[in-house]
């Protein structure tokens, strides 16, 4: 089964392979092929908008298991590798790029430090925690030449933490200290599926804080949690935080920050009432009624993107991460951990806002921000094909955020109603077209909002003058 599928995108690799060759020779007579233009025809994007019945066998409708995955597949965003694993194609790519700059102002914003670890982490640090066996079978563990045993990390608790004692101790002054990274995380899945929901492998962005004391350490807990209210406000998705188990990573006290869907894998307890809501599994069994109100819960269904702990000491003093006291005594850091799934919260996000059949991102996310579509090759409007030349051109001078955001659809041999479906498809955010009203005596282009499925029908000047508003990142 697997040989077949992989027998199947090699032909399409082929497929694509072709699709690469030159635009100038292949498709448009309109000459859009200047340097530095973003040309649709060029996109490396393997289903480079083929139809349904062309996908592979984990391409079909019905067979998928979610939304995101098959319109992911679809539009060609990711590749399947192995089960769990996915090439991330250039629109994927872009748009992590943008959730990443996104999350660095953020964890910024309240003095978070980005750092990296290695992702071997040897198994001697993971005995020390006794996670090594606690971990079971999620953990992908590895030998060296000489029969070291290492893991893949899946979190880094143990690292950040024996990095923080191998300095020695740290001065009172230099706390609260907010470490973070982004980097790629390896966890043996049992059944991964959801495409990016639930991989094998992911990024995922990890920040370890660390404080003089239990209050300190709470106060930055508050602090990180906000941030992440801000960072999901900023994106435009709606979110519950709710009350968590700490599970293997331990601590007492957790919060998980979960997207309402109805694929999503826990069942959230959320009060009519006030403001308390729980992941069922801190909940007893049979329980319903709120604990704070006694108001009647209602049962939702959630999308983890990230979980946050306060760890007091549990780590902290088995590796002796301590700092120095105003006394010049020695104590142990109160710590807490913060996690985000990168990668997860942009499958999340295409889960929660696309339709059926079109992909709708965060406006800050999209991997272009703008898709111009010239009219077709033979068609009553070519002779209007200078103007969008120039409306492309000139949109970079006129609103320097959108350089490199916008796209040009030089497909021309494709109606635009084709070329428009597309773009809708793939969801980016504004899509100009030189419709019939381009030849008007004072020209207008048609301009489709699709996140808000609003037209209007604006001049050069109008077209540049809306889209300085866009928000990019
Ligand atoms: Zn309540």
């Amino acid at each position: 089964m697997m040989e077949m599928l992989l027998r199947q995108c090699s032909k399409e690799f082929l497929h694509f392979a072709a699709c690469l060759q030159p635009c100038r020779l292949q498709h448009c007579g309109q000459g859009h092929g200047r340097p530095g233009r973003l040309l649709v025809s060029r996109l490396f994007q393997p289903a480079n908008l083929r139809e349904d019945r062309e996908l592979g066998v984990e391409g079909r409708q019905g067979e998928l298991t979610c939304r995101s995955q098959r319109l992911m597949l679809r539009a060609g965003l990711i590749h399947p590798a192995s089960p769990g694993c996915y090439y991330y194609l250039p629109h994927t790519l872009r748009a992590m790029e943008k959730l990443v700059r996104v999350i660095d102002q953020e964890m910024r914003a309240i003095g978070g430090q980005k750092l990296n670890m290695p992702s071997l982490c040897t198994a001697d640090l993971w005995k020390r925690s006794e996670r090594w066996d606690l971990m079971g079978k999620e953990l992908f563990r590895l030998q060296d030449r000489h029969n070291g045993e290492y893991c893949l990390g899946p979190t880094h608790e143990e690292a950040v933490t024996e990095l923080i004692a191998s300095l020695g101790s740290l001065s009172y002054r230099q706390l609260p200290l907010l470490l973070y990274q982004i980097t790629r995380k390896f966890r043996d899945e049992p059944k991964p599926r959801f495409g990016l929901l639930r991989g094998r492998e992911f990024y995922m962005k990890d920040m370890y804080t660390f404080d003089v004391s239990e209050e300190a350490a709470r106060q930055t807990y508050d602090t990180v949690c906000q941030a992440y209210c801000h960072l999901f406000e900023r994106l435009g998705l709606s979110f519950v935080k709710v009350r968590a188990d700490t599970g293997s990573i331990g601590g007492k006290l957790s919060h998980e920050f979960q997207l309402p869907a109805d694929i999503g894998e826990d069942r959230l307890l959320i009060c009519a009432n006030c403001s308390f809501s729980a992941n069922v599994e801190t909940v007893q069994a049979g329980e319903a009624d709120c604990p704070v109100c006694r108001g009647k819960l209602t049962e939702t269904k959630g999308i983890e993107v990230g979980h946050t702990f306060y760890l007091g000491t549990k780590y902290s003093s088995i590796f002796s991460a301590s700092y120095n006291t105003p006394q010049n005594k020695p104590a142990v850091t109160e710590m807490g951990c913060f996690g985000l799934g990168v990668t997860r919260i942009l499958a999340a996000s295409i889960e929660v806002l696309s339709t059926e059949d079109s992909i709708r991102w965060p406006g800050l996310l999209a991997p272009y921000q703008v898709c111009i579509v010239p009219p077709k090759k033979g068609s009553k409007e070519e002779e209007a094909a200078g103007l969008v030349d120039a409306l492309y051109d000139g949109l970079g001078e006129a609103v320097p955020a959108l350089r490199g955001e916008v796209l040009l659809d030089d497909r021309t041999q494709l109606t635009i109603g084709k070329r428009l479906k597309d773009a809708s498809r793939l969801g980016y955010p504004y899509v100009v077209v030189a419709g019939r009203r381009i030849l008007e005596d004072q020209p207008h282009f048609e301009v489709c909002c699709q996140n808000t499925g609003e037209t209007v029908f604006l001049t050069r000047e109008g077209v540049f003058d809306f889209l300085s508003n866009v928000q990019t990142v």
